[in-house]
């Protein structure tokens, strides 16, 4: 009877929810875009435990809609233009909602068999779809920011093992290199694993942003005239701050010279790798020992979802592999169990999400939609750079544009805080050569021209009313 009535809830409880998930698409462009709560605005709201009785779904849901909705930035509106977007599609959070009513565990092959071998062909397909060799082995982690730091465990053990033809290295003599300009995930990776703080080397950037490689080969040289060890350099493909791109084919080459594990962070820009006109940018990406890229920014499937390649799989399931009594199973020698190829045990089931985005849209519309939004960029780009207000502040490779007001920093910080707080439009910033850059992204899975050019409408207003006065 409580069994029938539980379900009577949750049934109930689910058109409720999903009728609110299609008005809530329809009407997206409705909201303020970034949340104008101010910090404890919500804490002050919440009670300080939790009730003693189950209350109503109706009840809970009012709750949700009066309470936690105003304190959402609403990283799927189509003018969410900061940071970089962390789209979701309609594909994506159908298989989310799937994989959430399943409760799939996926650590072991035997835990969900499906699991296991829906992620081993969806990132062949997504390594494919980049143009990396088929000598890559792919798998999802939660972050970018884990992919890097396996890469550099793995690297660590290669280089402490002495098995793969170089000496012996102690750790307190490894050292680690990326640019200036690098993710802050590097120097967090760096800092878990243990490299000492000094023993992570800043290569010098050019006036873009991009790796100086011979900057990198001169602190090379340095460090094993000291008597340290250089293990693993972190190359960038489309840095946070401005997109800028390193050198990739001038630091795959000082890699292989100097046996340093040569990692590829495309976080972000990697996704442009699907087009193949954006793959000479990359040259020299097919020589990482590591790359890594998070199909849960640019490509339409919602976050969590990273994708990370490496070349030399036994070397990865060696280093992360564990096998107490208690998960060991029949089959551990015919198939791999994916726990071994992350930091938790736990594995949440996100091929899924790739499956779903993948067969939903096919090859050739994901193509278009990036190109459609790569075209709003130039376009956008040319409405910006045609206003001599504004400057441009970096090459625009990508979909992120950087500009600033030529009026100062003062004034574009306060042309950016102006249009956040509007709630029209959402964007973030940077800071190129000491000068305020405002970030523009234009990513979202659904955005149009319109919603590009209705944002240029309203940054000009704004630069109005700042210019004025
Ligand atoms: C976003 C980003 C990261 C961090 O990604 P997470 O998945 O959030 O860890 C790392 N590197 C670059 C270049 C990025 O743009």
């Amino acid at each position: 009877m409580e069994e029938l009535e539980n379900n009577r809830k949750y049934f109930e409880a689910i058109d409720l929810v999903s009728d609110w998930i299609k008005t809530y698409k329809k009407t997206i462009r409705s909201f303020p875009v970034a949340s104008l709560n101010a910090p404890g605005d919500l804490l002050n709201q919440l009670p300080k435990s939790p009730p003693q009785h189950s209350i109503s779904f109706e009840h809970l849901f009012e709750d949700f809609k009066r309470l936690i909705l105003p304190g959402i930035t609403h990283w799927q509106h189509p003018k969410f233009f900061a940071y970089f977007p962390a789209n979701a599609s309609p594909p994506s959070i159908l298989a989310e909602m799937l994989v959430a009513a399943m409760g799939v565990q996926g650590m072991s092959w035997v835990t969900s068999p499906a699991a296991t071998e829906l992620e081993i062909r969806t990132l062949e397909w997504l390594r494919d779809l980049i143009g990396l060799p088929k000598n890559y082995f792919g798998c999802i982690q939660d972050s970018a920011s884990a992919g890097t730091m396996i890469a550099l465990t793995c690297a660590r053990e290669r280089s402490l093992s002495g098995k793969f033809g170089n000496k012996r290295a102690k750790a307190t003599q490894l050292v680690a290199y990326c640019s200036k300009e690098a993710h802050s995930s590097v120097e967090k990776g760096a800092r878990i694993i243990g490299i000492e703080k000094e023993h992570l080397r800043y290569v010098e950037t050019d006036k873009d942003g991009a790796l100086l490689s011979e900057d990198l080969a001169k602190k090379i040289t340095e460090d094993k005239k000291n008597g340290l060890v250089p293990f693993f350099i972190a190359a960038t493909f489309g840095t946070t701050s401005r997109t800028a791109i390193d050198p990739l084919d001038q630091v795959a080459k000082l890699a292989e010279q100097e046996k340093l594990w040569f990692h590829i962070d495309a976080a972000y820009a990697g996704a442009a790798l699907i087009l193949p006109e954006y793959r000479d940018l990359a040259a020299g990406y097919k020589l990482a020992d590591s790359f890594v890229f998070n199909p849960h920014k640019w490509l339409f499937t919602n976050f969590d979802c990273s994708a990370y390649f490496v070349k030399d799989r036994d070397l990865l399931l060696n280093t992360l592999g564990v096998s107490p009594e208690y998960l060991r199973t029949d089959v551990d020698g015919d198939i791999i169990n994916l726990r071994d190829t992350s930091l938790g045990l736990g594995r949440r089931f996100r091929s899924l999400k790739l499956w779903f985005v993948m067969n939903w849209y096919g090859v050739i519309e994901m193509q278009s939609r990036l190109r459609h939004h790569l075209e709003l960029t130039k376009k956008l780009q040319l409405l910006i750079s045609a206003d001599e207000r504004f400057e441009i502040l970096a090459p625009v490779t990508f979909n992120l544009i950087c500009f600033t007001l030529k009026l100062g920093n003062q004034a574009s910080e306060k042309l950016m805080k102006a249009a956040n707080k509007s709630g029209k439009l959402y964007l973030s910033h940077t800071v190129i050569n000491g000068r305020f850059s405002i970030r523009l992204v234009v990513g979202q899975t659904d955005v149009e021209e319109k919603d590009v050019l209705e944002a240029w409408t309203h940054l000009s207003q704004f630069a109005d009313e700042i210019c004025e006065n």
